[in-house]
């Protein structure tokens, strides 16, 4: 008999299944506004010149050994500056563990397979909505799920009051699900103020905080003032684990180059959740790769390329909301009377601009546009060169 005969296709996923429609169509208009990841204006991919540079440094390197179970230590500690600060007192104490990851994916797999382990009766909580793949990676890792509020579909902004009644209403000492900056797929981020009012809770309820920074730098195009969210809890005294990924702020994608850290009371237990960290990577890939970290690290560890890589990721940030303020401008051109102002006050990868999955479909048959059913537009696709033309679209499928 076949060993695999009870083997059933799996779901396709919808995010690469728009993709793949996407390109099947012929039309010279088509546009993907479906996948996250930045293009230029001219609808091209980048690569920064901080990272040819970094490349150059690196070319002809006689260094192909394994990294170490935990990855590169210099990247680690890079990459804990950027997340934490560069003066933060976790990382003067050494009471941080870093380990190297699979990307920001890699990252937020790492954490809840640790949580799985060490905390076998703890819970996440996830906003909704999220990444999809976040119910994927702690349904793997066989942690209970629960979703907390937090985006308001009426407003088309945060849901405070029932984010807050939800964080509230959670068991003492749960596992909460935090998207740092620029929340996928919403781009809706509670304000620094209200960002306190959250730290406050969790410290009320011994909430534990795992940020999720997949855009850091992407959103404001300010490092700092992205990672604001985790600046506060730490001040806070919160021992929070953060998940970072350098696909999109350096656009290192397919080099799946992450960091997932947990900040601990003191330096030995900093060593001993590290250790078990390790204990986690071992046995599912052994090492993490070693291109993309000395990539990150040739960039970070030097004052020029780290400056020109400010530059360029406040370049992609400040592209995306030119083309948010363009797209507002042309859907008011084009003559919708509509409110579009959650279009600028969202921000990052992604605009939710509110389209219902018939309206979405239509973009799709009539217009050639290829996006989520969630009406989610990826702010990345939009061009000087497309934006009337998809303005044109929404408000034909919105009047
Ligand atoms: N988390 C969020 C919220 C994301 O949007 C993404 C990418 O889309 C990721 C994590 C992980 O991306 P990667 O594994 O490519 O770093």
């Amino acid at each position: 008999g076949s060993w695999w005969k009870d083997v059933q296709p799996a779901a396709r996923d919808p995010i690469l299944g728009v993709t793949e429609a996407f390109l099947a169509d012929t039309h010279p208009s088509k546009m993907n506004v479906g996948v996250g990841a930045y293009r230029t204006d001219e609808g091209k991919p980048l690569v920064l010149e901080c990272v040819r540079q970094a490349e150059r440094h690196i070319a002809g390197s006689n260094f192909m050994e394994y990294l170490p179970m935990g990855g590169s230590v210099v990247f680690n500690d890079h990459s804990m500056k950027l997340a934490y600060g560069e003066e933060a007192s976790v990382l003067a104490d050494k009471r941080v563990a870093g380990i190297q990851a699979l990307s920001g994916t890699g990252a937020c797999r790492l954490f809840a397979d640790f949580q799985r382990r060490f905390k076998p009766e703890s819970h996440i909580f996830i906003p909704v909505p999220t990444w999809a793949n976040h119910h994927n990676i702690w349904r793997d890792a066989h942690v209970p799920q629960h979703t907390f509020r937090y985006y308001d579909p009426v407003t088309k902004g945060l849901d405070f009051a029932g984010l807050m009644e939800d964080v509230k209403r959670a068991p003492e000492a749960s596992v909460f699900l935090l998207h740092a900056c620029a929340h996928n797929p919403t781009g809706v981020d509670p304000s620094p103020e209200q960002w306190k009012e959250i730290s406050a809770l969790f410290k009320e309820k011994n909430h534990f905080a795992l940020f999720d920074m997949a855009y850091q730098g992407f959103a404001s195009g300010d490092t700092n003032r992205d990672a604001q969210a985790i600046r506060i809890f730490l001040d806070d005294g919160h021992q929070v684990a953060c998940a970072q990924s350098f696909a999109k702020n350096m656009g290192l994608y397919g080099q799946r180059v992450g960091c997932l850290s947990v900040v601990c009371d003191d330096t030995q237990q900093a060593v001993a959740v590290k250790s078990q960290l390790q204990q986690i990577a071992r046995p599912m890939y052994s090492n993490p790769p070693l291109h993309g970290a000395l990539i990150v690290s040739t960039i970070l560890g030097d004052p020029d390329l780290k400056a020109l890589w400010h530059t360029e990721v406040k370049g992609m940030a400040d592209r995306i909301i030119t083309m948010r303020e363009l797209l507002k401008k042309n859907l008011v051109e084009a003559g919708s009377h509509l409110n579009w102002q959650h279009i600028t006050d969202q921000i990052g990868m992604f605009c939710f601009s509110g389209l219902n999955p018939e309206q979405v479909d239509r973009l799709t048959s009539q217009f050639h546009i290829y996006l989520t059913r969630n009406g989610r537009i990826s702010m990345a696709g939009i061009n000087s060169n497309n934006v009337e033309y998809l303005a044109n679209a929404i408000h034909e499928v919105t009047r």
